[in-house]
């Protein structure tokens, strides 16, 4: 296996701590999706720049392989406009303020989650003379934005009324999809289903119908419809260690950092801000130039760990904002050693659910939170 680097980003020359994404995993578990949901389609959600992974590259990867591109807020989907790319674009986050004509010039997809905001698109379509293509937004159960399933008739009424409206899909989204137990997900999915009958009983053809997250493609096949939603799952990260593994996927991220100091701390000299952590006799420690500044977050000090030369070391002491501290007891480590923050090194692997673990957070947020300052690494993976 031969690795390629992209140059279209800075690497790790320039700063010693630096993100690995790997396209080919990447178009893998794309794949490995499709493969699962056929004959649905998939809508790929690279909203909070693609998870920590790089708005810009991965959808230039991908968007030849998508059917639908998901983001969360207008500006995300302008930029993709503004980088040339032209497969269908859906802001499934809520329309805010004055934006729909943005929405319109881009020819983004729009989210109407009230009968009002449905007829101001409406309105400003029709003044601009153009046709606005929407999706409804039905809240089955999440409670936050969407007309609630029981007076959903309303926006759909409304919807065969605007003439330059098309309503191009139908759409909802679960709370409890990556659950142990279903029963919240399943009666989401009734109410849904419910909804739909709309217009069947009114014999108006079917908008293209979307539910499934990530842990629904994986757990609730009935959920699939007509397209489907991944986001953490197409970078590799199952959503929760409950939810059902019934699609293989590997991680796209890798974060790594260098040794860039080493020094032996005698005891009852406590380790960094705060002095929360002090050895009962003398060890090594190395300092790691990755902090809170990059999005490590500082409830991870005293509890995360890792990897050096292919072994688990933990780390001591505060993290601070651009440094942190790891003991390797007896081993020695060099300035320049390879340090694996997030990923795999030899046999061992520290997983971004390992790192939500002892942060106490999900995994979504450990990818979202990794910061811009950290630079982004692209590569390919040859098979020979
Ligand atoms: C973020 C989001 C998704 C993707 O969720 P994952 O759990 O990451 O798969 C799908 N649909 C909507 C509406 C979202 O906001």
């Amino acid at each position: 296996m031969q690795i390629h680097q992209s140059a279209n980003t800075t690497n790790g020359d320039i700063r010693a701590t630096w993100v690995e994404v790997n396209f080919t995993r990447l178009s893998q578990n794309l794949q490995a999706i499709r493969t699962h949901v056929a004959p649905a389609k998939v809508m790929i959600v690279v909203k909070a720049n693609a998870y920590g992974h790089g708005l810009a590259e991965v959808a230039k990867h991908l968007s030849s392989q998508a059917d639908y591109i998901g983001v969360a807020v207008l500006e995300e989907g302008i930029f993709l406009r503004e980088l040339g790319v032209t497969i269908p674009i859906l802001v499934l986050g809520g329309i805010w303020g004055d934006q729909v004509p943005q929405y319109l010039q881009h020819n983004l997809t729009l989210t109407a989650s009230s009968v009002e905001r449905l007829e101001q698109i409406d309105t400003i379509a029709g003044q601009m003379g153009l046709k606005a293509k929407v999706h409804l937004k039905i809240d089955t159960g999440m409670e936050r934005i969407g007309v609630h399933y029981y007076s959903a008739h309303t926006i759909q009424e409304t919807a065969q009324m605007c003439v330059n409206v098309e309503v191009e899909g139908i759409f909802s989204h679960f709370a409890n999809a990556d659950s142990g137990d279903l029963t919240h997900a399943r009666l989401q999915l009734e109410r849904f289903n419910e909804v739909l009958r709309f217009y069947e009983n009114h014999s108006l053809p079917m908008p293209m119908r979307h539910m499934a997250n990530s842990a629904a493609i994986l757990q609730i096949p009935e959920s699939h419809f007509d397209m489907v939603r991944p986001g953490i799952m197409l970078y590799g990260v199952y959503p929760s260690p409950e939810s059902a593994r019934t699609v293989q996927v590997l991680p796209v991220l890798a974060w790594k950092t260098r040794v860039v100091y080493f020094k032996v701390v005698k005891p009852g000299h406590p380790v960094s801000y705060g002095s929360s952590w002090q050895s009962d006799h003398p060890v090594r420690i190395v300092t790691l130039p990755v902090g809170y500044g990059d999005g490590y977050f500082r409830s991870l000090s005293n509890k995360t760990k890792v990897i050096i030369h292919e072994k688990k070391y933990p780390q001591v002491g505060n993290v601070c904002m651009d440094q942190m501290m790891v003991n390797i007891e007896t081993d020695s480590a060099f300035n320049g050693d390879d340090v694996t923050l997030l990923g795999e090194s030899g046999r061992e692997a520290i997983t971004a659910q390992d790192l939500a673990d002892w942060a106490g957070t999900i995994p979504y947020e450990i990818l979202t939170n990794i910061n811009t300052r950290v630079p982004r690494v692209y590569i390919t993976e040859d098979e020979e």
